[in-house]
């Protein structure tokens, strides 16, 4: 026997069994943000490197260490391994910057990431996200906000906390940094290896360090005092003042985290995570905030934009199983070419039927019936001269005989 091949590490099949989760979540994001506007955009799984060391920023570790790159024609592609530096991509290109805003957009797909696979995280996982261009008002925010506990609500994830914070723009955070590593300056030979290399690029990102002596150090009375100060200028507190309004309009509850800085380098003003207490434990579930830089980083005409992305596969291992349906029916006949002719009837009705295309035995025939589908519709020789054809209701084994002619109408009745 030859040798069988198996799945790549880090990746995994999604069987028949789970396809339904999936079509669940996908299904929902389309109905819940089709009613907010959005339109669902669909860009390639490769890029050219430069996109993402230049959209998701180089001191970042999904940059540094974790993407698929690969030379072709002497040209560097790399695997995305998020979704918004495509789309701004796309944006920029294809002259979305001319419509008139808000533009919203949202996707769904498999990023990659070179990662230690463990529970729940995968080096091909899936993203379901939002993105809104062109809008600098908090309202955006807030809409992008309510849009993603909407569309967890939809699937049943009811119990979530919202963490909030502002990282300011660029001008007030400067200061703030300078300060963060002014008082970090004498724990410097304390920090992890990657706060140190931090510290210089974006000190900022240390704050979310997830090493335990770190934590500590970011503990201490002096440090915290500096990390919890108020940076923000008049604009940008009065920004994320109005987003909590309409936060508190909207009876959406929030955190506000001061040490939420999230992974990506882009983000300014209004950042946000989002944590579902479902299940008894807490999964962070969404992440996102507004990158009015990207676009014009990115070469595009300055626009403010502001997102968020959800990882599917956290979502389906929170959400209850979502059973497989049944068939309609389960033709049992020994003429397969009257099975065909009614299995087609029906299907142009828009019944979901199958029959036994090996032309079994029939009590082979009705035992598969009896696991597959909710009717069997028996079609003997008797049936097949008196035009008629036996329903049997296999939950409840109520039979009874239909006319031909009436069994679209007639099968749900029995
Ligand atoms: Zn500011
Ligand atoms: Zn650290």
């Amino acid at each position: 026997m030859a040798k069988i091949i198996n799945v790549v590490k880090g990746t995994k099949d999604i069987l028949p069994a789970d396809a339904p989760m999936w079509q669940r979540l996908e299904k929902n994001a389309l109905e819940v943000f089709s009613k907010y506007g959005y339109k669902e955009i669909r860009t390639p799984i490769f890029e050219v490197t430069e996109l993402f060391a230049r959209g998701v920023g180089d001191t970042t570790d999904i940059v540094n260490k974790e993407m698929y790159t690969f030379e072709k024609s002497d040209r560097s592609l790399t695997l995305r391994p998020e979704n918004t530096a495509g789309v701004v991509r796309s944006f920029i290109e294809n002259g979305m910057t001319r419509l008139s805003p808000p533009v919203k957009l949202w996707y769904k797909g498999p990023m990659f990431r070179y990662e230690r696979p463990q529970a729940g995280r995968q080096r091909q996982f899936h993203q379901v996200g939002v993105e809104m261009f062109g809008v600098k008002e908090p309202a955006a925010d807030a809409e992008v906000i309510l849009l993603a506990v909407n569309y967890l609500k939809s699937l049943g994830l009811n119990d979530l906390e919202v963490e909030i914070n502002s990282l300011g723009c660029p001008e007030c955070r400067e200061a703030y940094k300078n300060k963060i590593k002014e008082v970090l300056k004498p724990e410097f030979d304390n920090l992890c290896d990657d706060c140190k290399n931090r510290y210089e690029k974006n000190p900022l990102r240390l704050l979310d360090c997830k090493v335990e002596s770190c934590k500590a150090i970011f503990e201490k009375p002096e440090i915290k005092a500096v990390i919890q100060s108020d940076f923000i200028c008049e604009a940008c507190a009065e920004h994320y003042s109005k987003l909590k309004t309409y936060l508190d309009e909207l009876k959406i509850k929030y955190i506000e985290n001061k040490l939420l800085v999230r992974g990506l380098d882009y983000y300014n003003r209004t950042v946000f995570e989002i944590k579902s207490n479902n299940l008894g434990s807490q999964n962070a579930v969404c992440g996102g905030g507004r990158y009015d830089s990207l676009v014009r980083n990115l070469g595009g005409d300055d626009t403010p934009a502001v997102g968020w992305a959800m990882g599917m596969e956290r979502l389906i291992s929170l959400i209850p199983p979502v059973e497989a349906k049944k068939l309609d029916g389960y033709i049992v006949s020994n003429s397969p070419v009257e099975a065909f002719k009614l299995a087609e009837e029906l299907r142009n009705e828009g019944f979901e039927v199958e029959f036994d295309l090996q032309n079994k035995k029939f009590t082979k025939q009705l035992e598969k019936a009896s696991k597959v589908a909710d009717y069997a519709l028996i079609l003997g020789e008797d049936e097949i001269k008196t035009n008629t054809v036996s329903v049997k209701n296999l939950a409840t084994s109520t039979q009874k005989s239909v006319a031909r002619v009436n069994i679209g109408s007639e099968i749900k009745n029995v």
